[in-house]
């Protein structure tokens, strides 16, 4: 999967003035770059400007994303894997808010998350024990039981369903994908509504998640676009509206090219 960008130094030149407030662009230039889950991307143009350029977006929401977009192409499987994934650097985004919200700046609280990360990197299921602790501690109802404990096609939960998919080299059949792509949206929307109500900033995480990306670049952008999973909305939406939203973007950027 791609993603393309402009270079916002030709992009300002290819502008003409037909009269104040109004503009033409003259010429796209283009610059095609591979999706990776760090999410930042080092751009040279044809005329040698280079550029960094952040995309505002956590790695739970792309990966999420790109799930969506497997499951319009007909590729339930893929889809299957991307959802999966999803949440589980759901829970470490998770992890890294409310460790962040809770630690103050004098006990050096950056540092030793990222020690403390170390630690538990490889183990996903050291991770979500993690994530259940604190999910406890902060949200304190069950929900979390009960979504892992979800019914999927009928029979198996959603662990085993997923586990079938992942380790046992089982396809789903698309609607039971489309099945999995809602439960994984309910319910990480459903937390991001609940950890807004008890006023963890969420969208302050993010800025400053992403500013250590950005790091001490010379020239650089922050790129935003819609995402199928909001991050900190006033209400949930369905499912059903935000990829209709993300969706007709994606298809409008491809159409453009
Ligand atoms: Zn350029």
């Amino acid at each position: 999967m791609k993603i393309s960008f402009e270079c916002s130094e030709c992009q300002k030149e290819n502008i003409e003035f037909i009269e104040a407030g109004y503009f033409v662009l003259k010429r796209r230039s283009k610059i095609e770059k591979e999706i990776t889950i760090d999410r930042k991307y080092e751009i040279l143009c044809e005329k040698g400007h280079k550029e960094t350029i952040i995309i505002n977006i956590q790695k739970f929401q792309l990966l999420f994303d790109m799930g969506v977009k497997f499951l319009e192409d007909e590729c339930p499987k893929e889809a299957v894997f991307n959802f999966a994934t999803s949440i589980e650097r759901f829970y470490e985004f998770f992890i890294f808010l409310i460790m962040c919200e809770k630690m103050s700046e004098k006990d050096n609280k950056n540092g030793k998350i990222h020690e403390m990360w170390k630690e538990i990197s490889k183990q996903t299921e050291r991770q979500k024990g993690l994530f259940i602790g604190l999910y406890t501690l902060i949200i304190g109802d069950n929900d979390f039981i009960k979504f892992e404990k979800t019914k999927i096609c009928g029979k198996p939960t959603i662990v085993e369903f997923r586990n079938n998919v992942v380790h046992k080299g089982e396809i789903p059949l698309q609607k039971y994908a489309k099945e999995y792509e809602k439960i994984i949206y309910d319910f990480i929307a459903d937390t991001l509504q609940k950890l807004r109500q008890k006023g963890i900033d969420v969208v302050k995480f993010n800025k400053n998640e992403w500013r250590e990306r950005l790091g001490d670049a010379k020239k650089k952008t922050v790129i935003s676009y819609p995402t199928v999973i909001e991050l900190a909305p006033e209400e949930k939406k369905s499912i059903i509206d935000r990829k209709e939203v993300y969706l007709n973007y994606i298809n409008k950027l491809y159409k453009n090219d």
